[in-house]
């Protein structure tokens, strides 16, 4: 594993940490540095990462916190506080 890939790896893992602790911008900061490294390095965010980042204010999302989750026609649709949705196959 390559250094920017480990780098967004551990800024997922604190993205997710300081969600958990309800520390909203600090999990915000962390995502959005995450997409700068995998942008800059053009690498692809990982799916974890995509399905629990909203692309609309980069909270990380917290199903039954700060995001609504609900299965339709096999997909997981997880709705942001913004208003924003995130809509994947959902895999049992
Ligand atoms: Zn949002």
């Amino acid at each position: 594993m390559d250094i920017a890939a480990e780098r967004i790896e551990r800024l997922h893992s604190l993205a997710r940490a300081a969600a958990a602790d309800g520390a909203t911008d600090r999990a915000r900061y962390y995502v959005r540095l995450a997409r700068r490294v995998a942008e800059r390095n053009r690498l692809t965010l990982p799916r974890a990462f995509r399905q629990f980042t909203c692309d609309r204010c980069d909270v990380y999302l917290r199903p039954g916190k700060n995001a609504r989750v609900r299965v339709r026609d096999g997909h997981v649709v997880l709705t942001c506080d913004c208003g924003a949705h995130a809509r994947y196959p959902y895999e049992g």
